[in-house]
């Protein structure tokens, strides 16, 4: 067997332990006879996967006890509508910070829900840099502040959080959530699909403070209503269970290895790699402005893109795969998540110095 360094931006590569587990357990969960995917997510041994994952990622984030947590579906992109449907009635209206492509969705589809105002976007930057807070027309009034805090297609990442006052702080962590440590008090909802730093895709964690809950708009349905899912702990409706249990492997796998200050060291110096090799090329090159340049998401543009499918072919020969850029922006991009091992982004810098000496 052959393992790839896979640069996927999501669904993402997972920690080979995990996985080695994960078939360790396909038959037979821990004597019951059962695989966790057959199981009943009301019987007792599922229950106490789902509490034991939902108790680790309170340990791992630090979530202080006025918080929820949430096992739901549908994605980053059902919470697009999702968050707005539960949080927009408080004053029918919300602000949005655009930084990128998926901040841009979110505020799209936020607009069926209520006014949403645009307090700031990077558009003028093409999207290289994230504007200051001073820059920001924040309303008072807004029932929330809408973030992406990594913007996965772009490759900026807030490194500072937003002060937003009374106003709760809403963020899409979806490519960055565990990457870090963050202060979660400083946000009034935290969303994230699984399918980037967590484990598969189909999972979905909201992290909400608990006095934002109650007030979604009378469209909302059952299943996507914080407060539902809350009063019956995330099993209104049948949760992604086996995700669940991948998630709570991971987490625990995380938690081995030091948590999240050991994952923030880990994550820098292999994206610290990647930016100084960038920075003393004069073949590749990436244009973020260096205080927001995104530790998860690398995209790199060649000097010349008619080289782009040669580099593509040569790595794949090197078992490096997936670092074609996103279709929007062209080029290149490296996501290297917390499984990814910095022997992936050795082998991938080793590759495109050897790449510009024989084509630059
Ligand atoms: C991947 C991603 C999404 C989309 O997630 P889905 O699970 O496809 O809904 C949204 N926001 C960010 C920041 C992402 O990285």
């Amino acid at each position: 067997m052959t393992r790839v360094f896979n640069f996927s931006p999501g669904p993402a590569t997972l920690p080979e332990a995990v996985l080695r587990q994960a078939a360790d357990e396909m038959l037979d969960w821990r004597g019951s006879g059962m695989s966790v995917m057959e199981m009943s997510h009301r019987g007792k041994e599922f229950m106490s996967i789902h509490a034991e994952t939902e108790e680790l990622l309170q340990e791992l984030m630090r979530i202080p006890s006025g918080y929820q947590v949430l096992f739901m579906q549908g994605g980053a992109i059902g919470e697009n509508a999702i968050v707005p449907m539960n949080l927009m009635g408080a004053t029918g209206r919300a602000d949005y910070v655009i930084t990128g492509d998926w901040s841009k969705k979110s505020a799209k589809e936020a607009k069926t829900y209520g006014t949403v105002n645009i307090a700031v976007t990077a558009d003028a930057s093409k999207f290289s840099a994230i504007p200051k807070q001073s820059e920001w027309k924040l309303d008072a009034g807004a029932s929330y502040v809408h973030i992406c805090s990594n913007e996965t297609i772009g490759g900026v990442q807030f490194h500072w959080t937003p002060d937003t006052g009374k106003v709760p702080l809403v963020a899409d962590m979806s490519s960055d959530i565990l990457s870090r440590p963050i202060d979660v008090a400083k946000y009034g909802l935290i969303y994230a699909g699984a399918q980037k730093n967590i484990g598969p895709s189909g999972l979905t964690i909201v992290v909400v403070r608990k006095d934002l809950m109650g007030h979604a708009l009378p469209i909302t349905p059952s299943a996507f209503n914080y407060q539902t899912q809350a009063e019956s702990d995330s099993m209104y409706n049948t949760p992604p269970t086996y995700a669940i249990y991948i998630a709570g492997l991971v987490l625990k796998h995380v938690k081995a290895l030091g948590g999240m200050e050991a994952m923030a060291q880990h994550n820098m110096a292999k994206a610290k790699l990647l930016y100084d090799f960038l920075d003393g090329s004069s073949f590749f090159r990436n244009p973020i402005a260096r205080e927001d340049r995104s530790i998860m998401n690398v995209p790199f543009w060649l000097k010349d893109e008619a080289l782009d499918a040669e580099f593509l072919k040569g790595a794949q020969a090197r078992g490096m795969v997936q670092l074609k850029g996103h279709r929007s922006v062209g080029g290149m991009r490296a996501s290297i998540y917390n499984a990814m091992p910095i022997e992936g982004v050795q082998a991938l810098v080793q590759y495109m110095k050897e790449f510009e000496r024989s084509h630059g």
